[in-house]
């Protein structure tokens, strides 16, 4: 049977950091990450321009690794030096998979990345590179999944695949309540009244103010990417 075609052109992938790490929870596990990148060099080849915003968890998180004992601001920039720690990991193993694929970061780091611009994405992604975009929208107090949302807008991607460890969106968190179901759709004005789990206010809103759907699914099976991108339903489609 023929593989069906991608329904997307370009796509915004969020990779958290915690999903980085497989099942330590923390640093990296290079086996999850060659399995990622193997699906992402995939959807590449079919054509799909990809930008992927890298989160940062797996290292560092400003209010719970810091707050009490650091100013939550440096605590935050942490936490936006540990989203390029991972974006570093992941640009090599693409490498390493034959796919180009180029760092811009929200803030000037020189060496190891470039300034994330609107053009300098675009042409990146036009050439079929995938760009690794890290430091979240590079201001404390904000999250990599506002940036996600963020960065899905200005580089106009048609979707937002937002992988996670959990692989959908519940009616409550099903570790603890086992009466908590899992919706195959749900609206964002959903989403905000009910205070799911999902993304956090600030990302909800953007997505919804600019009407970009975000699949929200489990990255444990990475095929789960091109299933998505095929149109298929993988996790919960808010929209
Ligand atoms: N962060 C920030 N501003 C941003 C993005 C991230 O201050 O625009 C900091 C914040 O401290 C956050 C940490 O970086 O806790 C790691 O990002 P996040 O928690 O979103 O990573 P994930 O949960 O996706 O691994």
């Amino acid at each position: 049977m023929e593989e069906k075609k991608p329904v997307y052109k370009r796509v915004l992938l969020k990779l958290s950091g915690e999903a980085l790490s497989g099942d330590a929870g923390t640093g990296l596990d290079f086996k999850v990450m060659e399995k990622v990148c193997g699906v992402v060099a995939e959807a590449v080849r079919m054509g799909v321009e990809i930008g992927i915003v890298v989160g940062g968890g797996n290292f560092w998180r400003g209010v719970k690794n810091g707050e009490g004992r650091m100013d939550r601001a440096r605590a935050d920039y942490m936490g936006m030096l540990a989203t390029i720690m991972n974006c570093l990991a992941i640009q090599d193993v693409l490498l390493q998979q034959g796919v180009d694929a180029r760092v811009l970061t929200a803030m000037e780091i020189q060496h190891i990345g470039e300034p994330f611009s609107i053009d300098r994405a675009e042409g990146y992604l036009k050439n079929g590179s995938v760009v690794v975009l890290g430091g979240g929208v590079g201001s404390p107090y904000f999250t990599t999944d506002t940036g996600a949302v963020l960065r899905a807008a200005l580089i106009h991607a048609e979707a937002i695949l937002l992988a996670k460890n959990i692989d959908g969106v519940y009616s409550a968190d099903p570790r603890k309540d086992p009466a908590a179901v899992k919706y195959d759709s749900i609206s964002y004005e959903e989403v905000l009244e009910k205070r799911l789990a999902v993304m956090d206010t600030a990302a909800t809103c953007i997505a919804m103010e600019n009407q970009i759907p975000v699949m929200v699914f489990a990255l444990k099976d990475p095929e789960n990417i091109l299933r998505a991108l095929r149109g298929e339903t993988v996790g919960t489609l808010v929209k």
